[in-house]
């Protein structure tokens, strides 16, 4: 629980991991006293206690890339912080998404993606392909997927690497906005699929 962090035990500066509450991308490090997280909490804008400016500091105070936050989990033994956040502009100083270099999740930006064709569909944009499906209808996206599907299952066995990582990517996309199109995501197929491994069902 947040509100049994011990701030005493970590010397008044707790550190705060902070994360992309989508990708799990690890983005910042910083710390916080009982002011920034109080100052966290009221604002949403994630700001810590900056040893080097000596004051509290919320981060794209002057830069505008701030971290909007999204919940706060204490550890297990109250010390320390993890922060998910939804950044607004590269959240390091270099410019940059990250502080830390490479600390990409391998499948992170299905994760963007499933939150893109969300934000499509909930805005409808002119002049986008998603967009153009959606408004199509369910019919037009299924047989988008059924397409996809045979030339997947094609080039797994007649074609190269790359032709086959293209359809996979093809149907991939044409899947989520049909998932999108249900009003589902990416993120109930994850959960029907750890549900089956948890029941070590099988195929
Ligand atoms: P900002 O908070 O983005 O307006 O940046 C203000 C100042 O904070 C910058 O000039 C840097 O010195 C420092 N700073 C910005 N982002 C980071 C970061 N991710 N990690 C450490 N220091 C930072
Ligand atoms: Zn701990
Ligand atoms: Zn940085
Ligand atoms: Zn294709």
């Amino acid at each position: 629980m947040i509100d049994e962090l011990d701030f005493a035990k970590a010397g008044g500066l707790v550190p705060a991991i902070v994360q992309h509450w989508l990708t799990g991308e690890v983005l910042m490090l910083g710390y916080m006293d009982a002011a920034a997280l109080e100052a966290t909490r009221t604002s949403g804008l994630v700001t810590f206690h900056s040893r080097s400016k000596g004051r509290l500091w919320t981060k794209g105070e002057s830069s505008g890339n701030v971290l909007r936050l999204r919940s706060l989990h204490a550890d297990c033994d109250a010390d320390a912080l993890l922060v998910r956040a939804e950044p607004v502009g590269p959240t390091c100083h270099r410019g940059t998404s990250s502080c830390f270099d490479g600390a990409r999740p391998v499948l992170g930006f299905l994760a963007e993606l499933d939150a893109l064709v969300a934000q499509r569909a909930a805005e409808r944009p002119s002049g986008s392909y998603t967009t153009q499906l959606l408004d199509a209808g369910i019919r037009r996206i299924a047989q988008k997927v059924g397409e996809e599907g045979v030339e997947t299952a094609l080039a797994a066995v007649v074609q190269g690497d790359a032709e086959l990582l293209g359809e996979a990517a093809d149907l991939v996309f044409h899947l989520t906005v049909a998932l999108r199109a249900r009003g589902l995501g990416l993120a109930d197929v994850a959960a029907v699929l750890a549900d089956r491994h948890g029941q070590r069902s099988g195929a």
